[in-house]
């Protein structure tokens, strides 16, 4: 690397980022470990017009990490709902446990700790540590490596192999000597608002001028990220079971498992031609036994999670014969559900199925 250029880097991307940055709700003038891990596990596969409305509320309920340790892991899971991929809940209750009681409640202050938490891996790590608490860390999310593949021209697949080195080495190699975090932060933002995916702003671009990817045309077909693979289509079939007050039937999903903890309605995957009533029927009585008479098409939805692209299709139910309860189930009223963790799938199926009071809270 030509000697002169981290130094012209970091001089044109602090200018740019001081009069650029975004006003987000976890950029205070303080920095508080604790916030910016919240941040960043929420910010991980969700976007930021999504965390940004839920960050604060999250916040003033669990301000430190000895007041996340002191809830039940179920309460901080449901207060994620509709945030996704709620393994990340689970680990954030997890690494707040650990600093309580590995740490007295304070955030360790060099790297290896941090590392050491649940759920926080090299990248958390370089963000809470450079940003937060002054370590000399450096970082690279998907921002950060697009902004560095067009900027070198790294050719490759930069999540893997030798791209992958090339990224995490020039991360480094740029860091400087003092204040990482407002480097680091200030890649991070140009990755999100001119060097973005597909057609980067290049004229509005600080960095132009040092641009390897830009000089030799290559702009836009860096980085070589390979396109994801289509999901595979599943059809499924999910049943409104009612109790006497007009409540429904939610079952507990196992601990530990996609979507682990969350609630969901009773369902069945339909076959390739199967048909979703027989399907419905034969997976009520296996669940919860008696016999079942499937009514109403009450919503259709379509939802992409985990590369299964699912069109569910919710039908009021009845039963008639003895029922066995599974023991982690429960009838919710609607008012109930703004306090359950429900995936992204659930939530679309009952704001199409049940009335409105109160769950909506909880987007
Ligand atoms: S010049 Fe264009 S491609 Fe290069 S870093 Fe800037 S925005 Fe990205």
């Amino acid at each position: 690397m030509e000697e002169g250029l981290p130094r012209r880097l970091r001089s044109r991307l602090g200018r740019w980022f001081l009069r650029n940055a975004r006003d987000l709700p976890w950029r205070g003038e303080r920095r508080d470990p604790w916030a910016v891990l919240v941040s960043e596990v929420m910010l991980q596969q969700t976007r930021v017009e999504v965390v940004a409305p839920r960050f604060e509320a999250f916040l003033a309920r669990w301000p430190t990490p000895a007041a996340m340790a002191a809830s039940p892991v179920d309460e901080v899971v449901a207060a994620w709902s509709g945030l996704g991929y709620y393994g990340r809940a689970r680990r954030l209750h997890a690494a707040a446990r650990a600093i309580v009681e590995r740490h007295g409640g304070v955030f360790p202050a060099e790297e290896a700790s941090l590392r050491a938490l649940p759920g926080v891996g090299a990248y958390t790590a370089g963000a809470v540590g450079s940003l937060a608490l002054g370590l000399p860390l450096p970082l690279v999310d998907g921002n950060v490596a697009r902004v560095l593949a067009r900027l070198f021209a790294v050719r490759g697949d930069p999540r893997r192999g030798e791209a992958a080195r090339r990224i995490r080495d020039l991360a480094a190699e740029l860091l400087p000597p003092a204040g990482a975090g407002a480097w680091n932060e200030g890649l991070m933002e140009l990755g999100a608002l001119v060097c973005v995916p597909g057609r980067p702003r290049c004229l509005l671009c600080p960095l132009s001028a040092d641009c390897a990817g830009r000089a030799a045309g290559l702009e836009e077909r860096l980085p070589e990220t390979p396109p994801p693979r289509r999901g595979r289509a599943v059809r499924m079939a999910a049943a409104l079971v009612r109790d006497g007050k007009g409540r429904t039937l939610l079952l507990r999903r196992p601990d530990g498992g996609l979507l682990g903890g969350t609630y969901e309605l009773p369902s069945a995957e339909v076959g390739e031609g199967g048909d979703p009533v027989a399907s419905l029927c034969d997976a009520l009585h296996g669940r919860l036994g008696g016999r079942w008479e499937v009514g109403a098409l009450r919503a259709r939805v379509r939802h992409s999670i985990l590369e299964r692209r699912i069109a569910l299709e919710a039908y009021e139910v009845r039963s008639s014969g003895r029922l066995r309860r599974p023991e982690d189930s429960l009838f919710a009223a609607p008012e109930d559900l703004v306090d359950l963790p429900l995936s992204s799938l659930v939530t679309k199926v009952l704001r199409h199925t049940e009335p409105d009071p109160g769950w909506r809270r909880n987007r």
